[in-house]
């Protein structure tokens, strides 16, 4: 059997790699393939260790002759296209962020092949993906019966795996057509460092943090952990933080290591949002709160006692 020619879009910030982008080379270990990295940032050097020591067989730069294609939906998609053409991908791989799901769908639409959004698992060997539906209520297996595909993987889903190779990286320059969307400004409405559809760690308030000043403490505690921010609708829905920060069915969909949920009691629809966390910690008054029956450790406690403690403590740790 041929090796499958995988592609994997390297999603990056100013601070470089976006750590979740290593998990996406954990589906291509498990079957015999060839790993190609599409990078478009500019940046591929300095890529290059940690492509390379996660299975990279080959970095491709892809850019315009005076540099990197600077972000834009149409201009990327249209670049990743001709790329996979010209190095005879059959499947990529890129996450499901907001980038992501700009980017992916437009380049399966391109290829007319199918596209799999948020998928936690990915077999390439049957071609079977597993992703959450109905709210998260249930989780559904999806087959592909095609031999090209775009998966768009859940950050933080996939545990990344070390597979070093010997990497090289090439240039490709695609002619890309006049778009037909100008993009004239980027605003970003999450502020904090690290985005909460990517943070791993996420400590969450709820209408329990009775009002936004209160969230000052979360924050402190979140950038102790290297993490961030998360709100329930309620918090979001008095004006406390924006929306930006609203976990759930109507808010961001997120996969963190750690979720600490402060004051949040765990409707479905926030749970929608957050039940697939590695693990879970309630902090709430009430033992009877969903959140703390569905958590995996519960500190039934007043928050505004229990998150100062932690605050000293991680502070402590941080000496
Ligand atoms: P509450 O349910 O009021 O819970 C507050 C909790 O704080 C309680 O458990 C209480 O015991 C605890 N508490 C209070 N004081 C303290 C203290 N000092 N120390 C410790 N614990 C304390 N919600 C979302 O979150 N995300 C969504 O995306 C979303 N989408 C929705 C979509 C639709 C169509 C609908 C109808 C609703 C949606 N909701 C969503 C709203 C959802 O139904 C709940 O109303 C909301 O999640 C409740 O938020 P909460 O847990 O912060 O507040």
């Amino acid at each position: 059997m041929p090796a499958i020619r995988i592609g994997i879009y390297i999603e990056t910030t100013r601070e470089g790699i976006k750590p979740s982008v290593l998990s996406l080379f954990r589906p291509g270990t498990m079957v015999k393939s060839d790993i190609i990295a599409f990078v478009t940032d500019g940046h591929a050097i300095s890529h290059r260790d940690l492509l390379e020591s996660h299975g990279a067989d080959q970095i491709i730069e892809i850019g315009k002759e005076k540099g990197p294609i600077p972000w834009h939906p149409e201009d990327h998609a249209q670049a990743l296209s001709l790329a996979m053409d010209h190095y005879e991908v059959d499947i990529l791989l890129g996450l499901t962020t907001p980038m992501g799901r700009e980017l992916l769908p437009r380049i399966a639409a391109l290829r007319s092949i199918p596209v799999l959004m948020d998928c936690l698992k990915v077999d390439l060997h049957s071609g079977v993906a597993e992703k959450p539906q109905y709210s998260g209520k249930t989780i559904a297996a999806f087959k592909i019966n095609n031999n090209q595909a775009v998966y768009g993987i859940r950050p933080n889903a996939i545990e990344p795996l070390l597979n070093p190779k010997k990497t090289t990286i090439e240039s490709f320059t695609p002619k890309i057509p006049v778009s037909t969307i100008r993009l004239k400004e980027i605003h970003s409405s999450d502020n904090q460092e690290v985005p909460i559809s990517e943070a791993s760690v996420i400590v969450s308030g709820g209408r329990g943090m009775k009002n936004g000043v209160n969230f000052e403490m979360l924050k402190t505690c979140a950038g102790l952990l290297n993490g961030a921010v998360g709100a329930s609708r309620a918090a979001v829905d008095a004006g406390w933080v924006p929306y930006a920060l609203q976990v759930g069915q109507t808010g961001s969909t997120v996969s963190p290591r750690l979720y600490i949920a402060c004051g949040i009691s765990g409707s479905i629809q926030h749970f929608a949002g957050m039940k697939t966390s590695t693990t879970i910690v309630a902090i709430n008054q009430d033992p009877e709160a969903p959140m703390v029956k569905e958590s995996d450790y519960a500190i039934i406690d007043d928050l505004f006692e229990i998150v100062p403690e932690m605050i000293d403590q991680l502070k402590r740790l941080a000496k």
